[in-house]
Formats: C-alpha cells, structure tokens, sequence
C-alpha cells in the first residue's frame, strides 16, 4: 500500500464529473487499499477518488459504526434519502475550512463492492453523512456548494486571496 498525494481545492479535477468504472479489477483494488491508507495518515473518516487525482467513481469511508472496518463503494449511488440534519463538516481537500451542512439524515446507498457484487447500505447519522460528502465529490461538488452563498463567498476569497493581500 502507498499513501496517495491528497488534491487541494481549487485544483480542478474536484470539480470534474468523474467517471463509472466499468470492470473491478486488480488496479481498483490496489486503488481502494492506497486510499483507505491515505485517508487514515490523513485523520479523515472518507476519501473520493478524484481528491487523489483519479476521476474515477470510487470512494471510501470509515464505517463509522463498526470497529476498524473501512467500506469501499464503486459507482455509488444514493436510492433513497430520509429527513434533514445539520452537522459541522469539513474536507481533507479544504484543509482548515469547517461549516455547518445540512443533508437528509439517512440515505440507502447502491455501489458494487471489491468483488464486484451489488451491495446496498442503509445508513444514518454520521455514516449517512460521509457517504453524501463523498458521493458528493464524484459529482465534482464540494460541501461550501451546500451552504449559504455569503458563507461561501467568504470561504472562497480567503482561500483565493494572495498571501501578501491578506496581510494587508
Ligand atoms: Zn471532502
């Protein structure tokens, strides 16, 4: 296994569409472990495939409510999605930013496995959330596309500032 370079915002490939995958194989597999490395050394509980440069539709998570296990979903997609709640996120791709997002509180999420199978998660509180963010980013959206525009204007400018204006 090898840690992967986390990509920054505004580093465009978080922004792009990314990609079905078509067979699971080998390199998926490989890919799936490098993540679930990189997502651990880096303190984050999800990580999708394009925050590491590959636009494909690939992401993993911490499965928040079991022990150490982590949950590798391909092709994700979110079926059915229940309620409403606010929780404070953050992004290993937005370092330092955190904001009060609000989501559906459960969701049922479809997504092959590493073997290649069809599996089916239901999910709610935190599990339900990671799974949104990071489905999220396979659609090339990030979580300050979820909040208050005045928010994320404030967010955006101060990421997109030059170091020396900011000490103006
Ligand atoms: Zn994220």
């Amino acid at each position: 296994m090898s840690k992967l370079n986390v990509k920054v915002y505004p580093d465009p490939i978080l922004r792009r569409k990314a990609l079905p995958i078509v067979k699971v194989g080998k390199e998926e597999q490989k890919l799936a472990y490098d993540m679930i490395e990189t997502m651990r050394a880096s303190d984050g509980v999800g990580l999708a495939g394009p925050q590491v440069g590959i636009g494909k539709r690939i992401i993993v998570v911490e499965d928040v409510d079991e022990d150490s296990s982590a949950l590798v979903l391909i092709n994700p997609r979110i079926v059915k999605k229940k309620g409403r709640s606010h929780f404070c996120e953050g992004c290993l791709s937005m370092p330092g930013i955190m904001n009060d997002v609000t989501r559906p509180s459960s969701v049922i999420v479809g997504a092959l496995n590493l073997d290649g199978e069809t599996i089916k998660i239901d999910a709610k509180g935190l599990l339900a959330r990671i799974l949104q963010h990071e489905i999220d980013h396979l659609d090339g959206m990030l979580f300050i596309d979820r909040i208050n525009f005045l928010k994320r204007r404030q967010i955006t400018r101060k990421i997109s500032a030059p170091k020396t204006c900011m000490e103006l």
